[in-house]
């Protein structure tokens, strides 16, 4: 089968991580009988340099014709003095608005060889876990395109009040509720819905709903939490948590405080899921595919990122847009196979590299550990 993809570096370490994560692809396109075509398209710093602005109307043209879209990163100093509209960032909420992306999912799992990275205590990482093994390993999903981010907002008086707007509908409720039920299949089976109902209607819409839709999924475990009480929790037993599934705003500050107890920005993957697609090479939903991390100026075009969380990217990207799940396995396995061989970038090394248990490698080289990995089905 043949598949399109938009791939789009943008600026700062973008293009160091999104190289390697195009060759795993094709080295899983090799193994498997796929063919991934790339289309590379400018978005970000790079596009208001070359255009004049963030998202050129061609970049999304260009997206919607391909099949699922790979981001690096955008923005940068060279531009953070621009007025907003033209901020490189404007990029990820124009082509989120324009491929109607509606459901943000971040993994976020703690990896046995990742320990030393995560600033939770033992006890914390086995509370939760039935008393079994330690660690977490939790789902957020969270609604990407409504609520107050998006309400009405505005001054009054003579501008010395301000108003922000939480407004949902309840078919923008129903279908992230559903893309996270039809994840918790995937997984554990338990979904916890996070809100704020004792205080908000907005919530308590949300609680109705997901009241209504857990009767379809009646072999999922279905609870409720508030906001406050789950940003708690995620910190004193986030093992308890399978899938979270929350509003914008609470799922912005929820999955940024999850992928900070992993302790490295540098390994986590996001996908941004749309409607079912009617495409035929996408079984499954379009999609934006992207590393949770900025573009990182510090470190770019220095062989030194870490390309895992882009090449994870990649796997969530076949496995929710062209339901490719043996070969998303491949590639998060092969991500497994080089971290036990000891193989870590700066940002996640511990104190093996002393003892020489862990090897210190660049972005190439890490990149190309795992499509050796890929390759070999290790
Ligand atoms: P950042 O994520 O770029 O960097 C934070 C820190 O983490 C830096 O020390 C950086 O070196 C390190 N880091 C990040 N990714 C890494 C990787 N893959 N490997 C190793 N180390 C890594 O966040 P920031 O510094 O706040 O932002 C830098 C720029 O990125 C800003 O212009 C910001 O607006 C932009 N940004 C873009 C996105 C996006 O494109 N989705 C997201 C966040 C920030």
């Amino acid at each position: 089968m043949n598949y399109s993809i938009a791939l789009v570096p943008g600026d700062g370490i973008g293009p160091d991580v999104i190289a390697p994560a195009a060759e795993v692809l094709d080295a899983a396109g090799d193994k498997f009988g796929h063919v991934f075509n790339y289309v590379e398209l400018e978005a970000g710093g790079r596009a208001i340099d070359h255009a004049g602005e963030p998202l050129p109307p061609e970049t999304l043209e260009a997206a919607k014709q391909c099949d699922a879209l790979l981001l690096g990163a955008v923005g940068g100093p060279k531009w953070e003095t621009l007025p907003g509209n033209l901020r490189p960032e404007r990029a990820l909420l124009g082509l989120r608005a324009g491929l109607e992306v509606y459901a943000n999912l971040r993994p976020a799992a703690l990896l046995p060889q990742l320990r030393s990275a995560c600033p939770l205590k033992d006890e914390v990482l086995a509370a939760g876990n039935g008393g079994g093994k330690t660690g977490f390993d939790l789902l957020i999903v969270r609604e990407l395109t409504g609520g107050i981010y998006f309400g009405k907002r505005g001054r009054s008086g003579n501008g010395d009040s301000a108003f922000d707007t939480e407004t949902y509908s309840k078919e923008e409720i129903d279908r992230v509720l559903r893309t996270a039920y039809a994840a918790a299949e995937g997984r554990r089976k338990k979904l916890c819905m996070v809100d704020k109902a004792n205080v908000l209607e907005s919530s308590r819409l949300w609680r109705e709903l997901t009241q209504a839709v857990s009767r379809e999924y009646p072999h999922i475990e279905t609870s409720y939490m508030y906001v406050d009480n789950c940003s708690m929790q995620l910190v004193r037993s986030p093992g308890q948590f399978d899938v979270i599934v929350t509003s914008n705003l609470f799922g912005d500050i929820l999955s940024d405080e999850a992928s900070a107890i992993t302790g490295s920005i540098g390994m986590l993957a996001s996908a941004s899921l749309g409607a079912p697609s009617s495409s035929p090479a996408q079984k499954g939903r379009r999609g934006i595919y992207e590393p949770i991390h900025g573009s990182a100026p510090d470190i770019a075009g220095r062989d030194i990122a870490n390309p895992l969380a882009a090449i994870l990217s990649a796997a969530l990207m076949l496995r929710y847009s062209f339901g490719l799940e043996r070969e998303a396995l491949t590639i998060e396995a092969a991500v497994n196979a080089a971290l036990d061989a000891g193989l870590r970038t700066r940002d996640i090394a511990g104190r093996g590299a002393d003892t020489g248990a862990e090897k210190i490698v660049g972005t190439r080289e890490m990149g190309n550990a795992v499509l050796n990995a890929v390759l070999s089905g290790a």
